[in-house]
């Protein structure tokens, strides 16, 4: 195997996960990270079968799996109660779940694997611009650091990238009109546990409640949830700005149940707030340079994908390189692996986001009066569920599991 020098942009879930394997397959790895300190931003996400096959891989799954909370699936009720979705993975495959956790316990994990990894991390080292040839890129950082050339350079820098648009590839990332306002609380009677949870009141209001396991820092404390709070994108300061009082009260307001993890919500420093955009690239490099996670097709949270993509783009880039000697053929392999199962989580994203989150109130009827029963139909209800586990090639195809119940994806 030829052994490159290879730079990855961005210390987050794709960056971490890339450079590991790389770096561990031979190559000479470095991390560009601007912050000082890489942190993660701090709500809980919700792992995949699919995104739980890298973690395998990576060595780290029984952490994680110890670290966070088991999900059988989803139940989505209206805020008056009534049942709206109820998905649960073991009506796919009784070997199925999805894992909640704690943004801050994977970052930890991908971040102490990295360090055991050979990879060198770099940080406080902003990349302002890559330069590209048939057989380099040429990173410069916007500190004074020199200009670095490799072999490859893999940008994963995240939904709101400022490099994606050097390279004369089209592409669209517009800022999604919602967003949300997120917190972990702890969840001690453990009241929440074992689903992700949501209310609904049409199209314009979405609580959630996902069950995240502990914090990093408190590993032996009580059990959390992250509770997410739906709004439009431009209302997300003026929420912050009416304080914590207002806030209780609107999400308490919608489901009253909450009332107990709310009360220790204190100060709007434990909330975040998040704006997503969908991108859409219709391919991953050029020369030297190659896009994974969210840099590539960033999407709403709304199926709960983005992180697992970011790993099976990571996995799938480590494998592909890894089966020739030439970088352009390693490249292509991988994002023809990726292409299909990307296009329709974007797709299916775009198309399913308003139904929650959006002033368009009869999409939230018609969600309320449809999805049920869509729920409780077979070939429906494979689709959503298939959908949910991240394991679906395209509209119409499927990724079957291996023996061990994993899901058999190409290169991961
Ligand atoms: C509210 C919310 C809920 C979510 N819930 C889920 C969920 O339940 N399940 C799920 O799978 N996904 C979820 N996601 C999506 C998930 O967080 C992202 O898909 C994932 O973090 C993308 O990883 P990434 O590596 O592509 O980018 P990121 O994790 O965003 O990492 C990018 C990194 O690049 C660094 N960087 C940026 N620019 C530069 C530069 N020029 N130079 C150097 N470094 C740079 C950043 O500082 C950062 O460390 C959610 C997202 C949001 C906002």
């Amino acid at each position: 195997m030829t052994a490159y020098r290879i730079a990855v942009v961005g210390c987050g879930v794709g960056g971490m996960a890339v450079a590991t394997l790389l770096a561990e397959a031979g190559h000479d790895v470095t991390v560009y990270e601007r912050f000082a300190e890489p942190r993660p931003l701090g709500a809980g996400l919700l792992l995949q079968p699919t995104g739980l096959k890298v973690l395998h891989r990576l060595g780290i799954e029984t952490a994680a799996l110890e670290a966070g909370a088991r999900i059988a699936g989803i139940d989505g009720r209206t805020t008056r109660g009534r049942q709206v979705l109820h998905l649960a993975y073991s009506d796919l495959d009784a070997r199925l779940h999805g894992l909640g956790i704690h943004r801050g316990a994977l970052f930890r994990l991908l971040f102490d694997r990295l360090k055991r990894s050979p990879a060198t991390l770099v940080t406080a080292s902003e990349v302002a611009a890559i330069a590209t040839t048939a057989t380099q890129a040429t990173l410069r950082f916007t500190n004074r650091t020199a200009p670095v050339s490799v072999d490859l350079a893999l940008v994963a820098d995240g939904a709101h990238s400022a490099l994606r648009t050097q390279f004369g590839i089209p592409h669209r990332a517009p800022v999604y009109p919602w967003g949300c306002l997120w917190v972990t609380l702890p969840d001690p009677q453990a009241r929440f546990a074992g689903v992700l949870h949501q209310r609904f009141a049409d199209s314009r209001v979405m609580v959630g409640a996902l069950p995240v396991g502990r914090r990093p820092d408190d590993p032996a404390g009580t059990p959390c949830i992250t509770v997410f709070w739906s709004l439009p994108a431009r209302h997300i300061d003026a929420a912050r700005t009416a304080g914590i009082a207002a806030l209780k009260a609107n999400i308490g307001r919608h489901w009253p149940d909450l009332a107990e993890p709310l009360a220790d919500l204190r100060d709007m420093e434990q909330v975040a707030g998040a704006t997503y955009r969908h991108v859409a690239m219709p391919r991953w490099s050029r020369d030297r340079v190659a896009f994974l996670g969210d840099c590539a097709h960033g999407t709403s949270p709304q199926l709960g994908q983005g992180a697992n993509m970011a790993l099976l783009d990571a996995a799938t880039l480590a494998s592909a390189l890894a089966q020739t000697n030439d970088i352009a053929s390693g490249l292509a392999m991988a994002e023809a692996a990726r292409q299909g199962p990307t296009r329709f989580y974007r797709q299916a994203s775009h198309l399913l986001t308003p139904f929650y989150q959006s002033h368009l109130m009869p999409l939230g009827w018609l969600r309320d009066l449809s999805f049920g029963t869509l729920c409780t139909l077979a070939p429906t209800r494979n689709m959503m569920l298939s959908t949910l586990a991240g394991v679906r090639r395209s509209w119409w195809h499927t990724f079957d599991l291996d023996a061990d119940g994993r899901p058999d994806l190409p290169l991961v």
